[in-house]
């Protein structure tokens, strides 16, 4: 089983051409699609892990649902992820403790433990069969990295409760010679069939799911959903990055791509762990790019090691002059070398992750609203992100006590992070010179077939592509949302927003926010000045 051939990108079932592992090998999760106008108690937008753990929560503590879901179950990033289930936070625990304080590092991997822990529970519960395993995880050095961040994280994981142990060796990979950090009683599972397991048990307890649904016009009172109206007393947006606010929430996070590699290895030849290293020091990126491992089963004979890594912020690939494609060579060298006995790669795709500004997600009420809450800002912990969301926002709803509630306030205000809060913004504003910058191709005749790219005629951006029957498809290459200049990804044929990091297929349709609406369909004319409609 292999998806490298392309498949052409069906935005219902994933959100970029390359399918992921978890993907192929599920069946879609689908439901009726909403089709008339009806009163729920609880609007749930976006099926995904923290969508529908919120769902669950929230039926368990006796509440009515509707969960409503643009495309299919999993279809966003929780259908893209790499599922390591862990409370070894992407942005460390000294850095958390410098940014916040000791006591909230302290409650911040509390709260990560406590959503493996329901996650564990969950899937005994609901006898949901989605390879779970509690394996442990290593975190080792990069390269271009120093055994102080060891030491200082060691230290942090110890004040912050945690079972870490020092080790002087990283078990199962003899290349890397050093120093890690081992997290034990971690986990892994099979995302999609857990999304199945977590979908069967809503459906079970009585709640509503909608697939093909997509919520628009969301405000106090509901959304309209396929252009019928569901009216709610609350609403959640679960949509990764949220749907239903144009700029606060997105002058607070940013987003990043990320590259998976799937490879096949023979059984045996690996223990079942997780393993990341601390990150490319080097790089010119805030947030910087590390690498993440860990194996799945895949049959009698072989498991995936699944690894990934080289990110870069959305859109701006070729700011490292290191283009899509060239991400998932380095990945598989960097792979190679320290898993000698991969055989095949089998797999290949990338995923959007949102980077918040003080490294903790949003989860709770949207600023300013009474009734709306998010769940947001993950990075690449958003499975026991995700879980938490749930678990927080029905408290919240239920009125119960909840003790992780205000450290992820979607409220909050951190000083302590001016410095990457600027740079970030600093990032984001430059990308407006793409206005007045060419565009990336002179003509569309420049394109082979399946290949995209934006064009500028005068102040026009034009996001072109020819598709595999010759024809070329063109928009507007600007982003609905705030104006950014979008960049072709040949890799997930998607024209992706640099600043905020929305997506379109190249049909123009949107299939990540925060944009809320397609691209619009445009007529360019050729250099004579004639008027062609090159959708003829
Ligand atoms: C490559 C990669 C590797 C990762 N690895 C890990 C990992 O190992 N461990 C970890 O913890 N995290 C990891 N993450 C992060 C994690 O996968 C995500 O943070 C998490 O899956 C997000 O879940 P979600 O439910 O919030 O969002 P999503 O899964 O994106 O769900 C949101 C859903 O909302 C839907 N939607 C959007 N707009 C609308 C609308 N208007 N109406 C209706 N529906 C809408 C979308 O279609 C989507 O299905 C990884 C991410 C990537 C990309």
């Amino acid at each position: 089983m292999s998806t490298l051939d392309k498949n052409p990108i069906d935005s219902n079932r994933t959100s970029g051409e390359n399918l992921s592992y978890w993907i192929a090998s599920s069946k879609p999760i689908i439901f009726e699609k909403v089709d008339k106008s009806f009163q729920t108690d609880i609007l749930i937008i976006g099926g995904g892990i923290s969508g529908l753990t919120a769902a669950y929560c929230l039926l368990k503590a006796g509440h009515k649902i509707t969960l409503v879901e643009d495309g299919f179950i999993g279809s966003g990033e929780s259908g893209r992820t790499t599922a390591h289930i862990t409370h070894a936070l992407d942005d460390f625990y000294y850095e958390l403790e410098k940014i916040f304080n000791e006591e909230k590092a302290a409650l911040a991997a509390n709260s990560h433990s406590a959503a493996i822990e329901w996650i564990n529970k969950t899937i005994e519960l609901e006898k949901i069969e989605c390879n779970f395993k509690r394996v442990d995880g290593y975190l080792f050095l990069h390269a271009t990295d120093t055994k102080e961040t060891l030491d200082k994280e060691y230290a942090a994981t110890k004040r912050a409760g945690l079972l870490t142990e020092m080790l002087s060796k990283v078990p199962a990979i003899e290349s890397e010679n050093g120093w890690c950090i081992k997290y034990p009683g971690q986990a892994q599972f099979h995302i999609m069939h857990y999304l199945k397991g977590l979908a069967d048990a809503i459906v079970k307890m009585g709640g509503n799911i909608f697939t093909e649904s997509k919520a628009e016009h969301i405000n106090k009172n509901g959304a309209k959903v396929n252009e019928f109206d569901i009216a709610a007393n609350h609403i959640i947006v679960a949509t990764n990055t949220p749907v239903n606010d144009v700029l606060t929430m997105h002058t607070k996070q940013w987003p990043y791509r990320t590259y998976v590699i799937g490879a096949k290895i023979k059984k045996g030849k690996l223990p079942y762990s997780l393993w990341w290293d601390t990150g490319d020091h080097d790089s010119k990126w805030i947030t910087q790019p590390y690498h993440y491992v860990r194996l799945e089963e895949l049959d009698e004979e072989y498991d995936l090691l699944i690894c990934g890594g080289e990110d870069h912020k959305t859109g701006q690939a070729d700011d490292e002059d290191i283009p899509e494609e060239d991400r998932y060579t380095k990945l598989i060298g960097w792979t190679k070398k320290r898993f000698p006995a991969i055989e095949d790669i089998v797999y290949k795709w990338s995923g959007q992750v949102m980077e918040p500004v003080d490294s903790l997600g949003f989860i709770g009420k949207n600023p300013g609203d009474d009734n709306i809450y998010i769940i947001t800002g993950d990075s690449g912990n958003g499975m026991t992100h995700g879980t938490l969301g749930g678990m927080i926002i029905s408290d919240i709803i239920t009125g119960k006590e909840n003790q992780w509630m205000d450290l992820y306030s979607p409220s909050r205000i951190t000083l302590t992070t001016t410095d990457d809060y600027l740079r970030e913004v600093g990032n984001m504003t430059a990308q407006l010179v793409d206005w007045v910058s060419q565009g990336d191709i002179k003509d569309a005749e420049e394109l082979k077939p399946g290949e995209g790219g934006v064009i500028s005629s005068g102040l026009k951006k034009i996001a072109v592509y020819r598709d595999e029957h010759n024809c070329i498809h063109a928009h507007t290459a600007v982003c609905p949302h705030l104006g950014g200049i979008l960049q072709w990804n040949n890799e997930e044929k998607s024209f992706d927003c640099p600043m905020h990091g929305s997506r379109f297929t190249t049909e123009g349709k949107v299939i990540n926010g925060p944009a809320k609406g397609d691209l619009k369909k445009i007529e360019i004319k050729d250099e004579d000045e004639k008027a062609t409609d090159l959708n003829k």
